[in-house]
């Protein structure tokens, strides 16, 4: 019998909803938990991994999340006589005349020697603007109470820091546990639009704070394709970041899972499906990755396929294509239902940013600006196709990345280190693609092309 030491869980305690006892919630054993803080435990006996999977199976988390979200204490709409005050801020807080006027027209804009190719499709999506937009009413509408968010309501740090200004307050967090210890009952807590995790959500509902829940609808989509994957007994394959607040929160809903970063991971895993392979290997590649209890010689004979939003949608497609085809070639093709299943869940929105980065790195260009927080996985998708294509790209979160002179700091998509870059910006004519990630608002992009004419009018125009 294999063991092993719960100490990755360490969280916050929460109620059981069957049991109404102080559990750990990964082995939910009231015995296994000890205090570490007023409202931390820690898991520290060594279990069975029989007995995890025996008690997670008889958790319906479906149910559960039903449940929490009915409870009249959890708002999923907003506040609409706040709306069209809301409206207004927003206007006046993240857009940008001159970005509008260039959507409306030719996707350009000139000024002096510059010419600016905008992407057909850039900046906030759908389901950035309702979170920003429910938080701002939700602030509106709770003038007095402490509001807090349980994590950055988007990607961005200008929108968050505006929103700190307000006095919302982000709960703190320590390695991927967040310290819920100030947050009382008579509080407001907003969970952000790449939502929170189950025992979280059960954690603040335990506690009878008002919760306004922002999760973009088509992250509950990926939720409810992990569901379709557990009725169907199958393990979901989640292509996405480990430690992305999205991919947690999808993974809190999901029975059996195995996270894959990357095409190579999800060849790593089909050939150990096909052939076997070093189970011990395996288990420490996907150690942060995956269930507890995983076992991959037992967990693997069938999968669902679920994403996180914003990764790539070709990877996502190719991950899913070569499941599909491992199970294909393991089961044949009358069994292959019983085996792999699927549901189209990349956003509209990052689908369409994507495709408009491809289009638009086709132009002639001299360099292209992708402006985003750096957190962003989005944005940082979109830097990864102009550095595919091969054109000096600049990934930077804001205005204050260029000069003084004719200078750029940025990132690229596959560094967190800061680099540099002199004279970044050609004397004479230059042409620049410029895109900016789902969680932008126009309002920055206006300022770093502003700051771009300014420095080119000042030292590249001659
Ligand atoms: S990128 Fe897609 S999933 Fe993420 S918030 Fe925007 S619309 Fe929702």
């Amino acid at each position: 019998m294999m063991s092993f030491i719960c100490l990755r869980y360490v969280t916050v305690t929460f109620q059981s909803w069957e049991k109404k006892k102080k559990v750990c919630f990964h082995c939910h054993s009231p015995k296994r938990v000890q205090a570490v803080g007023p409202v931390w435990t820690q898991c520290i006996e060594p279990n069975s991994l029989e007995e995890h999977s025996l008690y997670e199976e008889s958790l319906d988390k479906r149910a559960l999340r039903r449940k929490l979200t009915s409870s009249e204490k959890f708002n999923r709409r907003g506040f609409s006589e706040e709306k069209e005050a809301t409206q207004m801020l927003m206007n006046s807080e993240f857009s940008s005349l001159l970005l509008q006027e260039a959507r409306a027209g030719n996707k350009e804009i000139r000024s002096g020697k510059v010419t600016v190719k905008l992407a057909s499709s850039y900046g906030f999506c759908w389901g950035v603007e309702r979170a920003v937009a429910m938080a701002l009413e939700t602030r509106k509408h709770f003038p007095k109470q402490k509001i807090w968010i349980t994590n950055e309501i988007i990607h961005n740090p200008k929108v968050n820091a505006r929103l700190a200004e307000m006095n919302v307050q982000f709960v703190p967090h320590k390695n991927f546990v967040r310290d819920f210890s100030g947050v009382s009952s008579e509080d407001v807590v907003i969970l952000p639009a790449f939502g929170a995790t189950l025992n979280e959500m059960q954690y603040l509902s335990d506690l009878g704070c008002q919760i306004v829940d922002t999760t973009c609808p088509w992250v509950s989509k990926v939720w409810n394709s992990v569901d379709k994957h557990k009725r169907a007994n199958c393990t979901s394959v989640i292509h996405g970041k480990w430690n992305h607040e999205e991919t947690i929160a999808t993974a809190s809903f999901s029975e059996k899972y195995i996270i894959v970063l990357n095409i190579e991971q999800a060849q790593y895993i089909c050939k150990y499906i096909l052939y076997g392979g070093d189970k011990n290997e395996f288990i420490s590649k996907f150690k942060n990755a995956m269930s507890s209890g995983f076992d991959p010689d037992r967990d693997l004979e069938a999968v669902g396929i679920a994403n996180q939003t914003t990764m790539l949608k070709n990877e996502t497609n190719a991950i899913a294509k070569l499941f599909e085809e491992t199970m294909l070639k393991k089961f044949g093709p009358q069994e292959l239902s019983k085996h792999f299943i699927a549901f189209n869940t990349i956003c509209d929105a990052t689908q369409e940013r994507q495709d408009a980065m491809l289009d638009l790195v086709e132009e002639p260009l001299d360099l292209v600006l992708v402006v985003g927080g750096f957190n962003s996985s989005n944005t940082s998708h979109l830097q990864e196709i102009a550095e595919r294509k091969g054109i000096p790209s600049y990934y930077i979160d804001g205005p204050e990345r260029i000069g003084p002179h004719n200078r750029i700091v940025f990132r690229s998509s596959s560094s967190q280190e800061l680099l540099e870059k002199e004279n970044f910006l050609k004397r004479g004519p230059i042409t620049i693609g410029v895109t900016s990630g789902a969680s932008t608002p126009d309002k920055i992009v206006q300022d770093v092309l502003e700051r771009v004419f300014m420095i080119h009018k000042l030292y590249c125009s001659s």
